[in-house]
């Protein structure tokens, strides 16, 4: 449903955002786009939807090229920006009847879809005020059924939850979630928050300075670092404590640091043998384990590696 092949910008200036990327989604599929702000997710989604013109390399939508067949590609698709496009001084319902309208979509056909929508986003009993009365999380959830009216194969939701507070994010999570299995629809989402793409996607592509640097499921990404992690609070430098547990047999190539704190899959270590040699060695404040998360995995492609060589 949607192509990507060597998918490439460079802005007028010289930056390049997005540097020659690949990635297949399949009809149905949730399929996340994770990074650090500046990665290249922005520009990704926008040239998904028309809005940037690639420099080379093509994307298609429901079979259309964007770059040759804009308007066909747009009209299987649907975006959520982050800026909010609802008009505050109209009603739920006017702004999203006015948005079917322009969409050609039947008068009918637009009111059992409203209704429909206002069920599935829990926006029923807010339709009919006035999208100025609204708080933050309710006109999301509005423009998510804005997006939604016309019947898009594709949407393309670009960080849905930023800005918003940590409950109001969960509840919109929980309708983002909501929408799936209840129709065919194939949905692009970029988030640089992990919790949320382990939550809603089947497969995530993690980009970085314009690259991918990798693209699996939630699950086999994790795999990737075994059961459990230790996390230490070293007292000196990260790299010389990382070379003292490798001396060691406890830390491997995929041990990484963020400032002061080191973490270290483990694989083949239990982690009460793993904090015995820690204490041991006394190189650090504070020793944890708990399991692997996909920050890990992120921090790991996009952190300071501490492989042998360093
Ligand atoms: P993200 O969405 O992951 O935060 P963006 O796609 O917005 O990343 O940005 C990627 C890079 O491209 C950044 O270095 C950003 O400064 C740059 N960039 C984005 N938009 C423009 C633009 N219109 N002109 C020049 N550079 C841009």
């Amino acid at each position: 449903m949607i192509e990507v092949r060597k998918l490439r910008k460079i802005y007028p200036g010289g930056v390049e955002a997005v540097s020659g990327i690949d990635f297949d989604v399949e009809p149905g599929e949730v399929f996340g786009l994770l990074g650090p702000n500046g990665a290249g997710k922005s520009t990704t989604i926008g040239m998904l939807t028309t809005t940037v013109a690639p420099t080379s390399g093509t994307a298609k939508v429901a079979g259309f090229d964007v770059a040759k067949h804009p308007l066909p590609a747009r009209r299987a698709s649907s975006v959520v920006f982050q800026e909010a496009v609802v008009d505050r001084s109209l009603t739920g319902r006017r702004n999203l009847e006015i948005h079917a309208r322009l969409w050609g979509v039947d008068e009918r056909e637009s009111k059992a879809r409203i209704d429909e929508l206002a069920a599935t986003l829990d926006l029923a009993e807010l339709v009919d005020r006035p999208v100025g009365s609204y708080s933050g999380g309710e006109r999301r959830r509005l423009e998510i059924a804005r997006a939604l009216v016309s019947g898009p194969r594709v949407l393309f939701l670009d960080e849905p939850t930023v800005g918003l507070d940590p409950l109001i994010r969960a509840e919109l999570l929980d309708a983002i979630a909501g929408l799936r299995g209840r129709t065919e629809m194939t949905v692009l989402v970029t988030t640089h928050y992990l919790d949320e793409a382990e939550r809603l996607c089947d497969r995530v592509a993690i980009i970085h300075s314009g690259r991918i640097v990798a693209l699996d499921t939630p699950a086999a990404l994790l795999s990737e670092l075994g059961p459990e992690i230790l996390e230490l609070r070293v007292t000196g430098s990260a790299h010389a404590a990382a070379d003292a547990l490798r001396a060691r047999g406890i830390a491997g190539d995929e041990a990484f640091a963020v400032g002061s704190t080191l973490t270290i899959p483990l694989r083949d270590t239990s982690s009460g043998e793993a904090i015995a040699t820690v204490t041991d060695l006394g190189i650090a404040t504070a020793i944890s384990t708990r399991q692997p998360t996909l920050d890990d995995v992120y921090l790991r492609l996009t952190g300071d590696r501490l492989a042998a060589a360093a």
